[in-house]
């Protein structure tokens, strides 16, 4: 890695263990439970992993957390792998599930028995939470303890041949019921669950404890920096006391940072299930939800999200990231990523009168990468403008069109409002315009025209809807009314429009982002854009007020 790049703690962490010699590269993993999508803050966990490992010439492996079979499901394993890869990552060597190592786990837990360091216990778990005791107040010692070691032996082993139901045993470390840190009351190494696995079926009636897997998960594959959020600090001393109770030789070394908190936005899979099992949003990759999924069906760059991964950086120290961050990167990387095409959203219809034949004009994909070439546009006599660029009785300053005035056409002619035709409701329904034959790609002489809309030929442009999405919540902190988060729902996250768009918009690579000029950056939703009429996400809308550019 670049020794002029600025560094977070735990990549200098990684260049002094190597440095020291103390491995030759570094081994990550990216560990999730398979039991909901990932959200943006494993985008965090997942560009920490295998990006220190692209950076030091290391590996980063992908391993499910499967220990616990209730929650999970092959659904989430599938969409977990296609969000990683999405995002631009490759693991290294095959998928791993905690569960390929049920075997070398189990024959770890009878080590510990015959250590003397493991013991069956009888209480339930009602009981052990009891003893347990507090944060003031030492546990009480489960009877289970004074068990012999040929006795705890048999009785792991008729846990494991299915003797016994659902929450009668447990297989607790022997560490130490007085300990201030109460991860070290002997904690449970395994559980009796008669549940069958979606990686191991119905093979296994006992599970390991996150705790115990964990840490001999990442010895079994060389893990050199396990890395995780800082909720698991307390849990380092007990990582530790396994594998030197194992006596693991090269043991891998935990590390924690901190969290990604996003303002607006929910990042727990648990919470996120609740919107989408609750009819709140249309599924997991509703474009309003904060999963990689959905994120992805928004229309966001990968490139983005990794950007944005980056300049949040790594530290320890909670904290809460505005959301506003993420839109700049995405609209960075967009004003550079994503051709110019014109749609009308709100299509008003416009006939000009004095246009002696159609025109065909090229316009430039963007206006800094002219090596992208140009798309065709046609302008004949009909044409759509945007309702909005409109008004009987504009305001002040208005600089869009107005009965009698004059606005550019973008890439065209200057065109003049002569008279309009109204509905009975007074809505503008029809604008009779002339276009100025000697302006196009040309300024007028002697006059200014300010304004400069959108359009697309009525005879050329196509129907599509238009999804407007806003943010899911309209509070930033939409858990801080407790549980019932979904009432800071935003009710206008959503709103569907009837659209008109240039037919080039219709040959677009899947996921291609564009900026419909003067509206935002918009994708053909990756789900809808086979249908009859395409369906477009608005990714996100322009910062910037339009006009500074001219044709
Ligand atoms: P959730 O609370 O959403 O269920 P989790 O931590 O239980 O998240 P896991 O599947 O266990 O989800 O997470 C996989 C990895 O991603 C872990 O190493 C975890 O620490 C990390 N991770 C999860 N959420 C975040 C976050 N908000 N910011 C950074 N890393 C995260
Ligand atoms: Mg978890």
């Amino acid at each position: 890695m670049d020794s002029d790049k600025a560094k977070d703690f735990l990549r200098q962490i990684v260049a002094d263990d190597l440095a020291a010699g103390k491995m030759p590269a570094p081994v990550t993993r990216f560990p999730p439970e398979p039991n909901g999508y990932l959200h943006i803050g494993h985008a965090k966990s997942i560009c920490l992993n295998f990006g220190i490992a692209e950076d030091f010439a290391g590996a980063c492996h992908m391993r499910f957390d499967d220990t616990n079979p209730h929650a999970e499901d092959q659904e989430y394993v599938d969409s977990i792998l296609a969000d990683v890869r999405w995002l631009g990552f490759q693991w290294q060597g095959p998928v791993r599930y905690a569960s390929d190592y049920f075997d070398r786990l189990y024959t770890a837990a009878e080590r510990l028995i015959e250590l003397d360091l493991a013991y069956v216990c009888d209480l339930d778990a009602e009981t052990m939470r009891a003893y347990r005791g507090t944060l003031t107040e030492a546990g009480r010692e489960s009877p289970g303890r004074q068990r012999s070691r040929a006795d705890n032996l048999a009785l792991f082993r008729r846990m494991r041949a299915g003797e016994f139901a659902d929450g009668t045993y447990t297989l607790r470390a022997r560490i130490d019921m007085g300990a201030a840190n109460i991860n070290l009351r002997d904690p449970v190494l395994y559980r009796i669950r008669h549940v069958a696995h979606h990686q191991t079926g119905a093979r296994w009636c006992i599970y390991p404890s996150y705790d115990f897997t964990h840490p001999l998960s990442d010895a079994f594959e060389g893990i050199t920096h396990s890395l995780c959020t800082l909720e698991f600090e307390d849990h380092r001393p007990l990582y530790d006391w396994l594998l030197a109770a194992l006596q693991v030789a090269q043991p891998p070394r935990q590390y924690e940072f901190a969290r990604l908190n996003l303002t607006y936005t929910l990042t727990s899979k648990r919470k996120l299930r609740h919107l989408v099992e609750g009819g709140f949003v249309a599924g997991w990759d509703d474009p309003r939800m904060p999963t990689l999924a959905g994120i992805r069906r928004r229309g966001i760059p990968a490139a983005a999200l990794r950007q944005f991964c980056q300049r949040i950086g790594v530290t320890r120290a909670d904290s809460l990231v505005d959301v506003s961050m993420l839109d700049f990167c995405v609209r960075e990387h967009l004003e550079q990523s994503a051709p110019r095409t014109m749609a009308v959203l709100r299509p008003l219809r416009v006939r000009i009168h004095n246009l002696p034949a159609a025109v065909d004009i090229d316009a430039p994909l963007h206006p800094q990468h002219p090596e992208w070439g140009q798309r065709r546009l046609r302008l004949s006599a009909d044409l759509w403008i945007d309702r909005d660029d409109f008004s009987a009785h504009p305001p002040k300053g208005w600089k869009r069109l107005v009965p009698g005035g004059e606005v550019r056409l973008r890439h065209a002619f200057i065109l003049r409002c002569d008279h309009v035709d109204y509905d009975d409701q007074g809505q503008a329904c029809l604008v009779h315009a002339s276009v100025d034959l000697a302006t196009l790609g040309a300024h007028p002489e002697g006059r200014k025209v300010k304004g400069v809309i959108h359009w697309v030929d009525a005879v050329e442009a196509r129907p599509a809807r238009v999804r407007l999405y806003d943010r899911l919540f309209r509070s930033a902190a939409p858990e801080a009314g407790g549980e019932d988060f979904t009432e800071h729902l935003n009710p206008h996250s959503l709103q569907e429009v009837d659209a008109m768009i240039e037919p080039y918009l219709l040959q677009l690579q899947s996921e291609q982002a564009v900026q419909f000029e003067r509206e935002g950056y918009f994708v053909a939703d990756r789900h809808l854009w086979q249908t009859q009429a395409p369906v477009f996400n608005r990714i996100i809308a322009l910062r910037d007020s339009w006009g500074k550019e001219e044709t």
